[in-house]
């Protein structure tokens, strides 16, 4: 069948099995940002003196000034919801009942796309104060997940 032949009713997309993997190398400022998470349940970024910019996740090199970077300071475990979004859908494509939270977590001048969970959909907000909560450190395997997920921090 070609492109300009259509079956009447029948959805008219691009079948495909579009199969990914990929290596992305940590280089050396996200090798100590994972190992610290990893290891410490700390979360760091690297400072540019020069923007007085902190990089989370941290990088070697300023975005802005191209700068090498090698100020580490600790941003704490806590940011704020920047944006976020709502599955209402499955990575398998299956209907969810309860969607699934993904949000933009400011962290120093930058930030993590991650779960947000122990919150409802109708309670999450833009600039609400968040926490990460890290998985066991059994269980952690120097990965970004190794952050369970952020929880909204209770007031207190
Ligand atoms: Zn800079």
């Amino acid at each position: 069948m070609s492109l300009l032949e259509r079956t009447p009713g029948a959805p008219q997309a691009w079948q495909g099995d579009f199969p990914v993997s990929n290596r992305y190398t940590f280089g050396l400022a996200g090798e100590r940002f994972f190992r610290t998470i990893k290891d410490e349940a700390r979360i760091l970024g690297t400072r540019c003196p020069k923007c007085d910019r902190v990089y989370v996740p941290a990088t070697a090199f300023c975005e802005r000034c191209l700068s090498p970077l090698d100020e580490w300071v600790e941003v704490g475990n806590r940011g704020e919801v920047f944006s976020f979004t709502l599955l209402y859908v499955n990575y398998d494509g299956a209907p969810r009942q309860d969607p699934e939270i993904v949000a933009f977590i400011k962290l120093g001048d930058g930030g993590l796309v991650h779960r947000l969970a122990e919150i409802t959909p109708e309670e999450v907000a833009i600039g609400i104060p968040v926490e990460a909560v890290f998985k066991p450190a059994a269980e952690r395997s120097g990965s970004i997940l190794d952050i369970a997920h952020f929880r909204p921090v209770k007031p207190g």
